[in-house]
């Protein structure tokens, strides 16, 4: 007998399938989506396959290997995650042993020991330490950080994982006598239980009813998708709940997906509350072996309804009745870091349809993606109008800043703002200030009408490169001569605006120097947890004014914040990418859901140059419709998604020039490959090698390019017959994503 196996490891010449013999006495235990040991390579190391297909003997050419034994800690997955699997290898592009990563959890059973970081005194003293102490780099000391926030003792691999350091600063801590390592044993969660509070079921209101009796047809009729479209308070996670009651009625299996689990405790404790053990909940701060755990309790049907973030989705239920993706216009759903590059609500779909289940994607501020499909009737709409409460949205004002600096003000701050922040300091409320993340440098804005330069093809912005005195579409590639003037208004003058949180922190205790004001953002915060205490510290009073980046504006309750400002919605609007204009009105609705949550009505402040934009129009009234017809509008004029597929190529190196120049023949053999394929108007366009938008890290250079095309099928064919260039060892990634969520 002979078995196909896949290995898991993976690199891209060992993607493929490779034949072992299997001794007779091993027979029985060897059928496809067991795992097994396999002598590798020339020197027969040992790695992790899974057996994909068993057949009677092959006369084969070569020397057959054998199969060495069964591994033991992961558990066979089914026929039917054979087939998710290998459809997501087809959608994906990826070598199979990614695919196949996804459904078993991450190795635990193994070591479990574990080490954990301890300081020597109290945390008190460990505060002092970390004031009065010279340390030799910002590690240290953000690992003592750590720690303190933890309240003294925190999982070593954890601590390295969340502030990004290497093992030796732990190993040097200890060695200067700040910490102690000691190895436990983690049995069971380290997961504090926290006390269940049930959460008896509401009864529906009339428009509550009339979506949940739609969605329960649905459920009845076997595969579907829905879109769930209500704002924040409609009550949208009251019909999930009792949808799902209905499902483990009747013997079924949910799943549902938030963006990040450790931002949503109030969910999470609305779950449990109503399903009690019947619930899994896949924090990503579970360790590897209670996520193991948890998915051993799955297979075994002990649990009936799994809350997680992107990965649940693979879940490994028997079958799956309902996948529910909360707020599904989030980035987050969509795989970034590492190959498969899936989306979430991409598997969800792979998955109902195998088990004639529902999908329902909730949100109050859509994709312009799943709008469309709801428009188009490719998938049923359901809309929520009104809050649970009626309790009124805040308003919100936009100040102009063209005039804020043609009345002289020069700084960050409109006059209208400075007196709001000040009433609210004044009366003992809370503000929060929102920034986006970074300003873009190079990006050129006209003082008189606002208007950005951008590009004619993209209506991206364009970036100024002062060497060569240009204008350039890090879209396309295209190029233009900066103007004298702007030619929208004539006006000379052109500022590069460019600030982020700490600029403001600093202008804003200028202005109030007895204000105390809290900073986050991905510089000052550690980890996810880090963050989460940030918020609560703030939330319970331990600051005036939080300046943030989005971040602030996720999942968050602000019960005390009355004051929302946005300091510049152009730097949203700005962003480069074709997404830029639906980015910015959600975050802008969701920033504006933070003030006035308590018995206050909350006063929301948006400063903008370009004020004339749909976006900040229709997010002003929380409109979604005034956004969506002039952006769907756009899309169909510019020929982007959902009119056509896009794709990136991510090439990366040591070298730039080496990376340049591997891009410039990537490009051309990927053009020609594709008038080979599909003839001269095949409607697919490869744009042009641009820099990525992020165009260094860790050393590496990174370049792009964009591809378009009519449908994602000719993509798919595209990248399948194209062969690649051969690459040196100066190249050190090529990544191929489609649908890109951030582009490279
Ligand atoms: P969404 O998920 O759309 O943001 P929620 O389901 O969280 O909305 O509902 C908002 C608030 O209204 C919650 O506090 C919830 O407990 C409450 N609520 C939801 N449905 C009802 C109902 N039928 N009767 C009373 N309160 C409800
Ligand atoms: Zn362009």
């Amino acid at each position: 007998m002979v078995a196909e196996v896949y290995l898991l490891q993976t690199n891209q010449s060992v993607g493929g399938k490779f034949t072992y013999g299997i001794k007779d006495e091993e027979a029985s235990g060897i059928r496809p989506g067991v795992f097994v040991k396999v002598p590798f390579g020339s020197g027969n190391t040992l790695k992790d396959a899974v057996v994909w297909s068993v057949s009677e003997n092959q006369t084969v050419k070569y020397k057959l290997k054998y199969i060495k034994g069964l591994n033991p800690h992961i558990d066979p997955i089914s026929e039917k995650e054979m087939h998710l699997a290998e459809k997501m290898q087809k959608l994906y592009l990826c070598p199979m042993g990614d695919c196949i990563k996804c459904l078993i959890p991450p190795e635990g059973n193994k070591g479990r020991v574990v080490k954990f970081a301890c300081i020597n005194g109290s945390v008190k003293e460990l505060e002092d330490i970390i004031l009065t102490h010279k340390f030799r780099n910002i590690s240290q000391i953000r690992f003592l950080e750590y720690l303190k926030d933890c309240g003294g003792k925190a999982q070593v691999s954890q601590i390295i994982k969340d502030i990004g350091c290497t093992a030796s600063v732990a190993n040097t801590l200890e060695k200067n006598g700040y910490i102690n390592i000691v190895q436990e044993k983690t049995e069971q969660s380290h997961v504090k239980e926290e006390q269940i509070e049930s959460y008896p079921a509401q009864k529906l209101t009339e428009i509550q009813q009339k979506a949940y009796n739609t969605l329960e047809k649905m459920l009845d009729a076997g595969f579907g998708r829905a879109l769930l479209h209500g704002v924040t308070g409609s009550g949208k996670t009251e019909i999930y709940l009792q949808l799902i009651e209905r499902v483990i009625e009747q013997g079924g299996n949910a799943i549902v997906l938030v963006p990040e689990i450790s931002l949503t405790p109030q969910m999470s404790a609305r779950f449990t509350g109503r399903f009690g053990d019947k619930v899994a909940i896949l924090h990503s701060r579970l360790s590897n072996s209670e996520r193991n755990r948890q998915w051993k309790r799955i297979r075994h049907g002990e649990i009936r309804v799994v809350l997680g973030a992107r990965s649940a989705v693979f879940a490994p239920f028997e079958k799956i009745n309902l996948i529910i993706l909360d707020e599904e216009h989030e980035l987050t759903y969509k795989s970034e870091e590492q190959q498969p590059r899936y989306h979430a609500g991409e598997i969800a779909a792979l998955r109902c349809k195998m088990d004639s289940g529902l999908v329902i994607l909730g949100s109050a501020t859509p994709s312009v993606g799943s709008f469309y499909q709801a428009h188009t009737g490719k998938i049923e709409y359901i809309s929520l109008s009104e809050r649970v409460n009626n309790k009124p949205l805040p308003g919100v004002e936009i100040i102009d800043m063209r005039m804020e600096l043609n009345a002289g003000g020069r700084g960050i701050f409109s006059g209208r703002l400075i007196d709001e922040i000040r009433r609210n300091l004044e009366s003992g409320q809370q503000t929060v200030l929102f920034v986006h993340r970074r300003g873009f440098s190079g990006h050129v804005v006209c003082t008189g009408c606002g208007k950005s330069m951008k590009c004619g093809k993209c209506n991206i912005p364009m970036t100024y490169h002062s060497g060569m005195k240009r204008l350039i579409c890090h879209y396309c590639g295209n190029t233009a001569h900066m103007p004298d003037a702007c030619p929208g208004c004539g006006t000379k003058i052109f500022s590069q605006k460019a600030f982020g949180t700490q600029k403001v922190q600093e202008e804003l205790s200028k202005l109030f120097p007895e204000a105390k004001i809290v900073r986050m953002d991905a510089d000052t915060t550690l980890g996810k947890e880090g963050h989460a205490k940030v918020i609560d510290d703030f939330v319970k009073g331990g600051g005036d004014i939080i300046v943030g980046t989005q971040m602030i504006a996720k999942g968050h309750d602000f019960p005390n914040v009355t004051l929302v400002g946005v300091i510049s919605a152009d730097s949203l609007l700005n962003a480069q990418d074709y997404r830029a204009g639906e980015r910015a009105f959600q975050l802008l609705t969701q920033v504006a859901g933070r003030a006035g949550r308590g018995n206050i009505p909350g006063r929301v402040i948006v400063q903008a140059f370009d004020i004339d934009s749909y976006v900040l129009e229709a997010a002003c009234h929380q409109d979604y419709e005034a956004f969506y017809r002039p952006e769907i509008n756009l899309r169909k004029q510019l020929n982007f998604p959902p009119f056509c597929t896009m794709a990136v190529v991510g090439i990366s190196g040591t070298d730039d020039r080496a990376v340049f120049d591997y891009g410039v023949t990537y490009r051309q053999g990927l053009s020609l490959e594709a008038v080979r394929l599909f003839g001269d108007c095949s409607g697919i366009e490869v744009l042009g090698l641009t820099r990525a938008s992020v165009p260094k890290i860790n050393n590496k250079y990174r370049w792009r390019i964009l591809i378009k095309a009519p449908d994602r099928r000719m993509l798919l064919k595209l990248f399948e017959s194209f062969k690649e260039p051969k690459a040196n060892h100066k190249i050190t990634g090529v990544i191929k994503d489609i649908n890109p969520g951030n582009v490279f």
